[in-house]
């Protein structure tokens, strides 16, 4: 146990080594990534049926993302301005011989070899979210479009925080349109969502929330964005009730990516988006700690909504 007297970093870790010790989560030598056991795995490929279930009636076109996003895109975006501690970014080598033996002599001497290396065409995915809206610049069709999205994304969070990790799952619904459709997914998704949790029996809340956004400037930021109620989150206690955890969160983000990224409604306006992310490890973490650890064990009407 690390040394603090600090209670919510006490109980973070006991959690933590309680879902190691029963094998749920493998260590893998760094702070916030794990391995995932076939239990773990059990429960989030029911949770993802049921979002499926939940979301079946919208007909969205789906994508599944892997981990690495585009650098060209990604400098389209503000990420590198608002959060440049979260940020991953995929470097390699693409020297010759000569300098690749330099690599290997810096490497075995114990010297920096990192500056050897060159940035490639890849960063590590931000959000889901992120990776659609590069590659829907253009028109929207009447309607708008809908989308189910989820893929592995990377934020260097490195935390004993078991609910902390530096890669997840996030699954996200996202409409594109006009102002009124993109408000009304994220309030319908929002109502929802929260049913939702409460049908798996976990103790969620609706929070007005904020980005983490880096610096003094981003103080700022972040109070805007809680003023004009850009995002909500749904808590859930996992390591402490205190501070409960966001396992989702939805975000109206006006017109900025439909600004950025050229995307446009069938009458010719900058299109809006919205967003209702779902973090399958998180809720799947509130689930074994209200629960318990083993599934057979779950209320009767828990199992029903999973179809467990
Ligand atoms: P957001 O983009 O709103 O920060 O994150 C979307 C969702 O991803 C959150 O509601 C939460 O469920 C999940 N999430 C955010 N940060 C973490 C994290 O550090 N670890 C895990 N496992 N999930 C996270
Ligand atoms: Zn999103």
């Amino acid at each position: 146990m690390s040394d603090t007297n600090d209670p919510i970093l006490l109980a973070c870790e006991t959690y933590r080594n309680e879902l190691i010790a029963a094998g749920l989560l493998v260590p893998l030598g760094t702070l916030g990534i794990y391995g995932l056991s076939g239990a773990f795995e059990a429960v989030v490929n029911r949770l993802d049926a049921y979002i499926s279930r939940m979301g079946n009636h919208q007909n969205a076109e789906v994508i599944r993302f892997p981990p690495l996003f585009n650098r060209a895109h990604y400098l389209k975006t503000d990420h590198l301005q608002s959060f440049p501690n979260l940020m991953g970014s995929v470097h390699s080598f693409a020297g010759n011989e000569a300098s690749h033996l330099e690599l290997v002599r810096k490497k075995e001497e114990g010297e920096d070899w990192t500056r050897d290396l060159n940035m490639t065409e890849s960063m590590m995915a931000p959000a889901t979210c992120y990776s659609l809206y590069p590659n829907v610049s253009g028109t929207l069709p009447e309607g708008g479009r809908v989308f189910d999205l989820c893929g592995f994304v990377f934020r260097h969070e490195p935390s004993l925080d078991p609910a902390r990790m530096q890669t997840f799952r996030m699954r996200e619904y996202v409409r594109l349109g006009l102002p009124e459709q993109a408000l009304g997914h994220r309030d319908t998704w929002l109502k929802r969502a929260h049913e939702m949790l409460l049908s798996m029996g976990l103790d969620a809340t609706i929070v007005v929330a904020n980005d983490p956004f880096f610096g003094r400037g981003g103080r700022v930021m972040a109070a805007t964005q809680r003023e004009q109620t850009l995002k909500f989150e749904l808590v859930v206690p996992i390591t402490s009730t205190e501070k409960p955890t966001a396992v989702m969160s939805s975000n109206y983000h006006m017109d900025h990516f439909g600004h950025t990224f050229k995307i446009k409604t069938a009458d010719g306006q900058v299109a809006h988006s919205a967003c209702m992310a779902f973090g399958m490890e998180r809720i799947t973490l509130a689930l074994f700690k209200t629960h318990g650890f083993n599934t057979k064990h779950w209320p009767k009407e828990v199992c029903q909504v999973l179809e467990l």
